[in-house]
């Protein structure tokens, strides 16, 4: 038996395949992949020891609403309204579809460094998502798409979401959003969050109020959370919390305690690093759990 493992990230899509574990992981832009998907998935398997004739189970997350009925993924980040992940992989395969923080926390929870029965996988990158582990279940709710806490109202400064929402996690903290905060609140204009961290370390005063304002929202994230889901573990992933830790994540989590009515679980970053969803599907085809 061989699997073919997609990750649909917004912006890099991960492909791996193998038999008993992983052969060949490949990444490509998201844009490209959608453009060759049919070229790139066959280049990924001429790599390994199998054939695509060899090619039985074939799981799929994405990075924003599925519906699993349909086969269809809505991205929120992409110019076309939704993809047929179904239709476009089941020349391969019997196709399995995720959320992409639930494959996340599946795969850390089955192959990860720490199986504790109740954990969360936290992903901090163009958006905001959780995927949850309670008492050894995979919570994934209707339809799958359990998990989008970064559509929490978190803030207090009338923040425009991308959803069209206001005062949202994602408003405050996710990558793509930490920019647009800092025009509408400090009317200062920055190219990318990368910048706002950067200008913060050689004493931007703006960036500062940029990066405290981002840092109370995710301790009320974190808060909010543990509270409802009173976890062990709390893994964290995604480019922003990867590249900035103990800013985004650390310094932040320093301040839940007031907040918290449960235990204070560990935070850590993810050990998987990005492939933790290919893991998580990987799980899904080796039939760990039921989808
Ligand atoms: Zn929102």
């Amino acid at each position: 038996m061989a699997f073919l493992c997609v990750d649909i990230g917004a912006t890099n899509t991960v492909i791996g395949t193998g038999k008993q574990d992983f052969e060949t992981v490949e990444k490509y832009s998201t844009r490209y992949f959608f453009e060759n998907t049919d070229e790139l998935v066959e280049a990924v398997v001429r790599e390994s020891s199998h054939e695509l004739e060899d090619l039985e189970h074939v799981a799929v997350a994405a990075a924003g609403p599925i519906d699993r009925a349909k086969g269809e993924f809505y991205p929120p980040n992409l110019s076309k309204e939704s993809f047929n992940l179904r239709e476009m992989l089941s020349g391969y395969g019997d196709v399995k579809m995720m959320n992409d923080a639930t494959a996340a926390v599946a795969g850390e929870y089955y192959y990860g460094r720490n199986s504790a029965e109740d954990m969360i996988y936290l992903t901090i990158s163009s958006g905001i998502g959780a995927g949850v582990i309670v008492d050894g279940e995979i919570l994934e709710g209707w339809g799958g798409n359990l998990g989008e806490v970064g559509h929490m109202e978190i803030g207090k400064d009338g923040v425009k979401c991308g959803c069209g929402g206001c005062d949202h996690w994602e408003a405050y903290s996710a990558g793509d959003r930490m920019p647009l905060m800092a025009e509408q609140l400090f009317n200062r204009n920055y190219k990318d969050s990368r910048e706002i961290f950067e200008k913060q370390e050689i004493g931007d005063r703006t960036a500062e109020k940029v990066i405290d304002k981002m840092q109370e929202c995710n301790a009320r994230g974190f808060e909010n959370l543990i509270n409802l889901f009173n976890p062990e573990v709390i893994w964290v992933g995604g480019a922003v919390a990867q590249n900035h830790f103990e800013k985004v994540v650390e310094e932040p989590f320093e301040k839940v305690e007031d907040g918290l009515m449960n235990q204070e679980p560990i935070v850590e970053e993810n050990s998987l690093g990005e492939e933790a969803v290919v893991h998580g599907l990987k799980a899904a085809c080796k039939g760990e759990f039921e989808l």
